[in-house]
């Protein structure tokens, strides 16, 4: 070993999906919309001159938009680029305990990545057989909580309730609720920040809104937790969010009647595979979300994934314990899913 090679951090990425170059594929792989942008995002006009000019550091405009939609003031939401980019602020910001942060096993799997890069200490609690996460696991004393609601990679949402007794057990740290999917099913914490001053939900445009690629993300809290946020912010790149990803996040916002439109025709689509994948010999916990996950009773998940892969029809597939039986199907057009279906037919039946 070369000596300065003690001094590099050493650490194990979060591995995306995979983005193929090929424009043929039907991409089920990483839970974007298949919808576009609302047109009023299309339609928008950026002054791009304008890129001559750093952008607004404070993304007022933007937070603004985003306050006005949610019934907040200004200064409890923070936005970041994507809703990775706000999680990791918030894992700098809150997780310096020198307690364990604690998630489930089967989740998000930047979590542990990001835990890792942070040295932040974390322990997992194992989801039950059913997929489902256990309140009580929580209760116990530890540097700060997240889930996502719905989780990924399964579907299954919990109720404000049960986001409640966490947070009763959980006063004296930060409990954090990634709602990345919350558009597509189950109630949102936000209800609930006027009672919690410890509890920060987060936020993306990636998945509901349609905007993958612009990169948006959001987080909504207490003042004080958001400026929190806002300082290690402004220590670390003060210009995260650029112009257009301003102005387009902006125009998304207020096309209310769109983004519902959008994330109905999902939920219906959803609701359809679901009802296919049944009679396909297909189980899988009830989604809540853009993405359906599955096993089959016969047929291995890691056939099936190399099955649809050469047909040109991309799934997830993660080689990990519990879950390596299991595929996450995002849901794409009502079109793409019935290419999928017949496919399937071919191969489980
Ligand atoms: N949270 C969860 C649970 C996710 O599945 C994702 C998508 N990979 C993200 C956050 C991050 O999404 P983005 O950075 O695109 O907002």
């Amino acid at each position: 070993m070369r000596a300065w090679e003690k001094n590099i951090r050493k650490v194990v990425p979060y591995t995306p999906g995979e983005q193929p170059k090929d424009t043929d594929i039907i991409k089920l792989n990483t839970n974007e919309n298949p919808y576009p942008p609302s047109p009023k995002v299309l339609n928008a006009q950026t002054q791009l001159e304008r890129l001559r000019l750093y952008p607004d550091a404070k993304v007022s405009d933007l937070v603004n938009e985003l306050a006005k939609y949610h019934g907040l003031k200004d200064d409890q939401v923070f936005v970041g680029v994507g809703s990775d980019d706000v999680l990791a602020m918030t894992f700098l910001t809150f997780f310096n305990s020198e307690k364990p942060i604690l998630f489930p096993d089967i989740t998000y799997s930047f979590y542990d990545v990001w835990a890792d890069l942070f040295r932040i200490p974390y322990e997992t609690k194992a989801l039950n057989e059913q997929f489902e996460i256990i309140a009580s696991d929580y209760y116990g004393e530890n540097g700060g909580v997240i889930f996502p609601n719905p989780n990924a990679p399964t579907g299954l949402v919990v109720t404000l309730d049960f986001i409640k007794d966490v947070l009763d057990h959980n006063q004296d740290v930060i409990v954090v609720i990634d709602e990345a999917y919350i558009d597509f099913g189950g109630e949102s914490a936000r209800a609930l920040l006027d009672a919690y001053d410890n509890l920060l939900v987060v936020r993306t445009f990636s998945k509901s809104r349609s905007m993958a690629g612009l990169r948006v993300g959001y987080a909504m809290g207490n003042a004080d937790l958001i400026k929190a946020l806002n300082d290690v912010k402004y220590s670390y790149n003060s210009y995260t969010m650029n112009y257009p990803s301003i102005v387009l996040g902006v125009e998304s916002v207020k096309d209310e009647a769109y983004f519902k439109e959008t994330v109905q025709k999902v939920v219906e689509t959803r609701e359809w595979f679901e009802k296919e994948l049944t009679r396909l010999g297909f189980t899988y916990p009830k989604s809540s979300s853009n993405f359906v996950f599955a096993t089959h009773s016969r047929v291995s998940a890691k056939e099936i994934f190399e099955k649809t892969k050469e047909a040109k029809i991309f799934v997830r597939y993660f080689d990990k314990p519990r879950i390596d039986n299991y595929l996450r199907i995002t849901i794409g057009t009502m079109e793409e899913m019935q290419t999928l279906v017949a496919k399937l037919e071919e191969i489980v039946l």
